[in-house]
């Protein structure tokens, strides 16, 4: 059926939650360029669930998006998306007002609590002498989390088309008429949740793009034949130079924390990345090098203030922004799209996101 009422471009996990949500209101379907859902972004997250990661503005996101994750809907699906990590953020002497400034910007909010990091991390280089533990992060599952948003649009009557990409839209009485190489599907309201491609997918509906940049990622597993305990937290740099967790008992996820700007791709790693990953990890641990397993990149796509853009276009009627989620779209999805749908809907917010202010998401600020 060519006339659903809403068409969401992006299969990925912002597309894929924001089509389960709306999918009990309206005949939803979602575009999905790639043979398979989940490909870009959202199959190469490094998985965590971190209140403080993204900084202050996407913290009421994440921290909402909490018992959600935890105690997910059992009709779709059964136990929690998350499981115990805790992040240890490490310093050397020279980072203490960075370290006041997290633990102030986060006062009264997340609990953070100073701690000497020496007595938690076996094997710390000498230097790193400062500590703050965020007991609350957990690991994310990614993909169950995802398949459980497209089992649930399916189930409440949506659709999701692979293989099918936005080549043009434009307006027409009462929404749109969206070209694809299948033929023009007709809808009331299309909504941009294209990733990478937000900007494109905007100039393509003659919409003016609102400045979502691509940058690249890099993540190594390498086996640590020395790896002191696979329980040890997400261990994360104050200057943001890398960080990395454990992976089973001899296996590490590590990234050098790379924001390389990058056009909306099928991005791919960079041997200097790899490189600089490997250096950062060897200047904070001595736990021995083994093989590199496996090396990927992703795309973060972040609007101008990094801010996520949720909300309709006051320049163009009709089209809805669910783009910019950086390197926080996994974590905070429950949220996000609970607030997307009730924007859409015009249904009061539900109380799980009562302590949500949506105007700090609003695209209007790039108008
Ligand atoms: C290395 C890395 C680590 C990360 N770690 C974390 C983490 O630990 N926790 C966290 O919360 N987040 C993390 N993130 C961020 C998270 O992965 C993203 O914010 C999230 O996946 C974005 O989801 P999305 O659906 O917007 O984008 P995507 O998953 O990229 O989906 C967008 C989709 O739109 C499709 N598309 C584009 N144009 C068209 C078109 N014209 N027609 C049809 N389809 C189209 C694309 O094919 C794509 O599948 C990480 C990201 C990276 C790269």
């Amino acid at each position: 059926m060519n006339h659903p009422d809403i068409v969401i471009v992006g299969g990925g996990m912002a597309g894929a939650s924001l089509g389960a949500e709306l999918a009990a209101h309206a005949h939803v379907v979602v575009l999905e360029m790639e043979d398979r859902a989940g490909y870009h972004a959202t199959g190469r997250s490094v998985a965590f669930w971190e209140e403080t990661y993204g900084g202050p503005v996407v913290q009421p996101l994440t921290t909402a998006s909490g018992p959600m994750l935890s105690a997910p809907d059992p009709e779709f699906h059964d136990g929690s998306f998350l499981s115990p990590r805790g992040t240890l953020h490490i310093g050397r002497p020279g980072d203490e007002p960075r370290r006041d400034a997290f633990l102030d910007a986060f006062a009264g909010r997340v609990d953070l609590q100073p701690v000497d990091p020496v007595a938690l991390v076996p094997g710390l280089r000498p230097g790193w002498t400062l500590g703050v533990m965020e007991a609350s992060c957990q690991d994310i599952d990614v993909a169950a989390l995802h398949q459980s948003y497209l089992r649930k649009l399916e189930r409440l009557g949506g659709e999701v088309r692979l293989a099918t990409r936005l080549e043009a839209a434009r307006r027409e009485e009462g929404g749109w008429r969206i070209e694809t190489r299948d033929g023009a599907i007709h809808c009331g309201l299309l909504v941009n949740a294209a990733g990478a491609w937000a900007d494109d997918v905007a100039r393509a509906c003659g919409v003016a793009p609102v400045g979502i940049t691509p940058l690249r990622r890099t993540v190594v597993q390498i086996d640590v034949p020395d790896l002191p305990s696979p329980d040890l937290p997400l261990i994360m740099d104050m200057q943001a130079r890398f960080y990395f967790k454990p992976e089973g008992r001899n296996r590490i996820w590590l990234t050098p924390h790379d924001e390389e700007p990058s056009p909306p791709c099928d991005a791919a790693p960079e041997e200097l990345a790899v490189a600089e990953a490997v250096a950062r990890f060897e200047e904070a641990v001595d736990w021995g090098i083994g093989r590199i397993v496996h090396r990927w990149a992703g795309l973060r796509s972040f609007a101008p203030d990094r801010a996520p853009v949720y909300g309709f276009d006051p320049t163009a009627p009709g089209f809805f922004w669910f783009a910019g989620q950086g390197g926080f779209g996994i974590q905070t999805a429950p949220a996000a799209a609970l607030l997307a749908a009730a924007i859409i809907t015009g249904a009061a917010s539900p109380s799980a996101i009562a302590s949500v202010d949506s105007r700090a998401y609003c695209p209007d600020r790039f108008r």
